[in-house]
Formats: structure tokens, C-alpha cells, sequence
């Protein structure tokens, strides 16, 4: 049995710390070269930033990057944690193919669903497959709606054809 890597030099302040000091390396499938208190220092530069932020904005133009730019906003997260939550739970189980995507099922205007919509966000897994356009009437200003205690009720006839994930 080989000895155990349990320390590695950080290459940008030179000292010795264990592995757990360094971030993983996504991409490549190992540790950073640099400990996670320089990484951070790093961040917090002007061109660390630039970096995130050139590194965001390319991601954000890939499918994935751009439904989690659209709903992981941190404010968002922050001021409506029942949508939040209700949300991520239902992304969640798409992604891992326990409910079938929302463009599986037609809106009740007829044309094809790509939003869940909760009609009750304390019932995480109700939803009601809509389009965009629908889903925006029910909710015509997502973001600026102040009061997370409203909860917007969900009025429109029930699409014949869909699921409804009842608790
Ligand atoms: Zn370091
Ligand atoms: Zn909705
Ligand atoms: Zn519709």
C-alpha cells in the first residue's frame, strides 16, 4: 500500500496544508493547486472577479447554466425561500428523471408546457405544467412581487392531459 497523500503545497502562498484545505478541481477531477484561503483572496481581486465573471458568462449560455442562472439568483433565494424550495425540489426530480419534464405535458392554452407552476408552495410536489406565457400571467411579476407571503393561486382551468403531483 502506497503512503497516503494527506498534505499538499499550496503554490501560491508555499505553505504545507492538508488536502482538505484545497477546493476540488472540477474540471480536471483533482485538488486546486491553490488553498482555498488563497482561492478566496483571489475572488475577492479585481480580476478574480473578471475571471468568475467571464467563466459565468460563458456557462450561462449553455443550457444547464442558464435554467440555474435563471433560478439559483441568490435574492432570490433569500426572499422567497418557499419558492425557492418548492422549486428546487421539482428540478431537482426532473433532473434525476423522477417526473417527466414539464414540456412532456400541453398547457391548458394547448400549446406545450415548460414550467412548473405551484399553485402552493408549502405542497412542493402539487405542480401544473404551463407555458411560459400562462405561467407569467399567473404571476406577471415574478421578480418584483414584494410580499412572499402572497401566494399566488393557481385560477386556470386544469390542463386536461397533465400530472398533477399531488402530496
Ligand atoms: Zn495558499
Ligand atoms: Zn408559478
Ligand atoms: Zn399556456
Amino acid at each position: 500500500m502506497p503512503d497516503q497523500i494527506i498534505s499538499k503545497r499550496c503554490s501560491k502562498c508555499k505553505r504545507i496544508l492538508r488536502l482538505s484545505e484545497f477546493y476540488k478541481d472540477s474540471t480536471k477531477d483533482r485538488l486546486s493547486c491553490q488553498c482555498k484561503s488563497c482561492k478566496q483572496s483571489y475572488r475577492r481581486t479585481k480580476s478574480g472577479r473578471q475571471a468568475r465573471c467571464r467563466y459565468q458568462r460563458k456557462y450561462g449560455k449553455t443550457k444547464t447554466g442558464k435554467a440555474i442562472h435563471r433560478r439559483a439568483i441568490c435574492k432570490y433565494r433569500l426572499r422567497y425561500p418557499e419558492r425557492y424550495k418548492a422549486r428546487a425540489i421539482i428540478d431537482d426530480l426532473v433532473r434525476r428523471g423522477r417526473i417527466r419534464p414539464p414540456n412532456n405535458f400541453k398547457c391548458h392554452c394547448g400549446q406545450e408546457a415548460n414550467e412548473y407552476h405551484h399553485p402552493d408552495y408549502s405542497r412542493h410536489l402539487y405542480v401544473v405544467p404551463l407555458c411560459q406565457h400562462c405561467h407569467k400571467e399567473i404571476h406577471p411579476k415574478l421578480r418584483d412581487v414584494c410580499e412572499p407571503t402572497v401566494i399566488p393561486r393557481f385560477e386556470g382551468r386544469a390542463p386536461n392531459n397533465a400530472t398533477f403531483f399531488a402530496i
